[in-house]
């Protein structure tokens, strides 16, 4: 299909949230030599640029002026194979999920504790995705990019992507400057397992080390009893960041709560659960107009149905100043806010 551009273009099937928000321009391109043409059609027009996915990590908080690039690149292709490794390249448009589906298919270890995430292939490595234990980085080898203010290629190497617990240098200093066009991954040709996050560890008990496809089958099934499926219910996932704080701050905590949950990151720093400072502080299954606090999932902020983004903001602001004033922790939005 060639690059196709429609104007005050209807975005509530482009954020899983739901949000009836339209965008001023909205281009989809299916090639990089198409998007190379549409980079510099619209560059200098002093219009703003926003590249999406799937959009369901995103907020619009108002209709969108300015142009969104949504890609139509979609391919699987196997670069190399040897005793331990499978070298595989995927195009940024394609389904993230698809991708995991493939690998456990052809006995590919890496993509299983992350099957079900939704998005798309580019925006997994921009927002190093994570579930069950695993973050993409550690499959991540290039991440293939062309730059908007030139059209020029560019190849991160998966060290020069500086990645860190949801975040790259895409989030950061790099923000809206490079589209991702294609992601080369590293996975195992031998099982290589995780299975230490909670029901996954019941895998560990059967005889037979578990395959890609039984943990894949797994983390799918926990996935649909514990989360809201965007077709049913809207929400972009995890709406805050787990914060991780000083060993002295969780210390304060575990003396009036003996059963913090947490996580020693090292020494001196502790990760604590949000969903668990979010129940807390009594907003689990709390509404907001149309927003609500996911009854079965406190760091969901969900849509049920006529939320407008002011309902979702209120709310999430709520939530984050009730956490800060009764453990002064400071949660932060994992959610893009547009
Ligand atoms: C029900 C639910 C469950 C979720 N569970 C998880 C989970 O377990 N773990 C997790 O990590 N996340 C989770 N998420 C969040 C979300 O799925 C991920 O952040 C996902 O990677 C977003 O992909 P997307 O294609 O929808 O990107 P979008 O939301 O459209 O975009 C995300 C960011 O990436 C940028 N971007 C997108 N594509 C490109 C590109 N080609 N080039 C450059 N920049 C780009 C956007 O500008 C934006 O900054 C969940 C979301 C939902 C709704």
């Amino acid at each position: 299909m060639p690059i196709k551009k429609e104007s005050n273009y209807d975005l509530r099937a482009h954020n899983t949230f739901g949000i009836d928000v339209n965008a001023e321009l909205f281009i989809t391109y299916d090639t990089v030599d198409e998007l190379v043409e549409v980079l510099a059609a619209v560059r200098g027009n002093g219009k703003r640029i926003l590249h999406i996915g799937a959009g369901s990590n995103l907020l619009f908080t108002s209709d969108f002026e300015g142009i969104i690039l949504h890609s139509g690149i979609k391919f699987i292709e196997h670069l190399s194979r040897n005793e331990q490794q499978v070298i595989v390249r995927a195009g940024a448009g394609v389904v993230w999920d698809d991708f995991c589906a493939l690998m456990a298919q052809n006995k590919h270890y890496g993509s299983e504790n992350l099957s079900h995430i939704p998005g798309e292939v580019g925006a997994a490595a921009v927002q190093n995705i994570g579930a069950y234990g695993v973050e993409v980085e550690s499959i991540i080898k290039q991440v293939e990019t062309i730059e908007i203010a030139t059209g020029k290629p560019r190849v991160f190497q998966a060290q020069q992507c500086h990645y860190g617990y949801r975040d790259s240098i895409f989030k950061n200093k790099l923000k809206g400057q490079y589209v991702v066009t294609a992601v080369v991954f590293s996975l195992s040709t031998v099982p290589k397992v995780h299975l230490d996050y909670g029901q996954l560890q019941e895998l560990r008990a059967l005889d037979a080390m578990p395959s890609a496809q039984a943990i894949r089958d797994a983390v799918i099934a926990i996935r649909k009893s514990k989360l809201p499926e965007p077709s049913e219910l809207g929400s972009a996932g995890s709406f805050f960041k787990n914060p991780v704080v000083p060993v002295n701050v969780y210390d304060e905590i575990a003396a009036t709560y003996a059963n913090v949950p947490h996580y020693v990151i090292d020494g001196e720093r502790v990760k604590i659960p949000a969903a668990w400072l979010i129940e807390q502080c009594g907003f689990k299954g709390k509404t907001h107009g149309g927003a609500a606090v996911y009854e079965k999932q406190p760091l969901i902020i969900v849509n049920q149905g006529h939320a407008t983004p002011t309902d979702i903001m209120e709310l999430a602001e709520a939530v984050k100043q009730s956490v800060y004033n009764k453990f002064k922790i400071n949660i932060q939005p994992e959610v893009n806010y547009i």
